[in-house]
């Protein structure tokens, strides 16, 4: 915080604060009302627009840093070469349309809305092989010990633990494994093999959300599961090997890292101020307007104040909702023209099927409503300039943390400004 005054001290203690027009607004969440200091200019002189400044994100306690000044700097870097071409509606080859083979041997049905199936090829599997668990023991019972339920897990084969001898603390402090068990499922999106959300209707993009519902209920009431992860990888550059509309499902028995930490953020904001983090961050976005790209009578999406990637948006409900399944029979349908919405105006910005991978989060466990775990969806796509032009995470992303160069306000004016319908190719 090189840059405050000494006068923004007090924002500190909430470790939330925002920035807005080249000042910063306070946030005072204390006895549950949000006080921001519109006319204080704290940051009266530093042009954010144009210096070097890093931004916190207090839904999972990282900071990114942001550098506007290098959005001028020419690029000769990497081009993509884009692969826009029609698509048929049916793709005799692809696995995952409606009739055809899969690589497993099973043949699909012939669906006509949606469709779930376990993965033929899946991460995690529904019991952990005994062997493997004895193999294991030692590694376990420390984790176990300290209750230390997420976290990186060490490959088996990769571990270099010598069974022969007995273990000592020091090897089990530093060579860790746990087994994990799961489901992975594929969820078609459409029968139709040229579709995405962006072009399917409202009323097919809710079977979507109805079918995600579905799948959380039905794997989140497993005695051991303890996490459902409902994404989207779209796009050849987000690694997506078919360009069939689906999704994944992948349900465990632990929090992974990722959920774990902004669990552990939402917790403690409500804690701190007995307020949902997401409910009040929502009220002040809302209210500044600036980070906004779309927004119905139930749902908002903006490219949130901390967004590490330059067009990534988050997606809240404005009732506060736990997990899919608490949605209401209005609520999924504003999602369903929210999420056909915010894809057509990415489809929209370069006029390309705009590649990201997207995904859910919601309370662990079970799907009760309950205070501390706002119900929200995260996109995370890889452009930044242009359909061939994206944004890598390496060098100073991979040894320090994240950075931008593009502001989330200059972000969320771009797609704002886009149709919310798809433009006709
Ligand atoms: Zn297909
Ligand atoms: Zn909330
Ligand atoms: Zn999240």
């Amino acid at each position: 915080m090189f840059w405050l005054r000494p006068c923004c001290t007090l924002l500190i203690h909430s470790g939330f604060w925002i920035l807005n027009s080249g000042f910063l607004h306070s946030v005072s969440l204390t006895a549950g009302i949000i006080a921001r200091c519109d006319n204080m200019p704290l940051m009266a002189g530093f042009p954010l627009k144009n210096e070097p400044h890093r931004r916190y994100n207090p839904l999972n306690g990282t900071w990114v840093l942001v550098s506007p000044h290098r959005t001028k700097r020419p690029w000769q870097g990497q081009q993509e070469a884009i692969s826009e071409f029609r698509r048929p509606s049916y793709d005799p080859q692809c696995y995952l349309c409606p009739g055809n083979r899969r690589a497993g041997g099973r043949r699909n049905p012939l669906y006509r809305s949606t469709f779930a199936f376990d993965n033929d090829f899946p991460a995690l599997r529904p019991r952990s092989r005994g062997k493997m668990i004895d193999d294991l023991r030692m590694t376990i019972d420390d984790c176990e010990n300290e209750a230390d339920l997420s976290g990186p897990i060490v490959n088996r084969r990769s571990s270099i633990v010598n069974r022969t001898e007995a273990p000592s603390s020091k090897t089990s402090a530093i060579l860790k494994a746990m087994p994990e068990r799961g489901v992975c499922r594929v969820l078609c999106f459409s029968p139709r093999h040229d579709l995405s959300l962006a072009q399917m209707t409202v009323n097919e993009v809710l079977r979507v959300v109805e079918a995600w519902m579905e799948q959380h209920r039905d794997l989140a009431r497993r005695p051991y599961v303890n996490h459902v992860q409902i994404f989207e990888n779209k796009g050849e550059m987000m690694g997506c090997s078919n360009p069939h509309p689906h999704g994944q499902i992948w349900a465990q028995e632990r929090i992974p890292l990722l959920a774990q930490q902004e669990s552990n953020c939402q917790s403690s904001y409500f804690n701190r101020n007995h307020r949902c983090l997401l409910c009040d961050y929502l009220e002040l976005e809302l209210r500044l307007k600036e980070r906004i790209v779309c927004d119905n009578e139930d749902f908002a999406v903006f490219v949130p104040f901390w967004a590490v990637w330059p067009f990534e948006t988050l997606l809240l409900g404005k009732e506060h909702r736990s997990s899919l399944t608490d949605l209401r029979v209005r609520e999924r349908r504003s999602l369903a023209r929210v999420l056909r919405e915010t894809t057509a105006r990415y489809d929209n910005l370069f006029r390309i099927s705009f590649p990201y991978s997207m995904g859910w989060h919601q309370a662990p466990g079970d799907t009760r409503i309950q205070p501390v775990h706002h119900l929200h969806a995260h996109f995370y796509p890889p452009l930044l300039r242009s359909a061939s032009i994206r944004k890598f995470m390496v060098g100073y992303e991979m040894l320090a943390e994240p950075q931008r160069d593009i502001t989330a306000e200059t972000s969320a004016r771009q797609l704002r400004e886009q149709p919310p319908e798809r433009f006709q190719a």
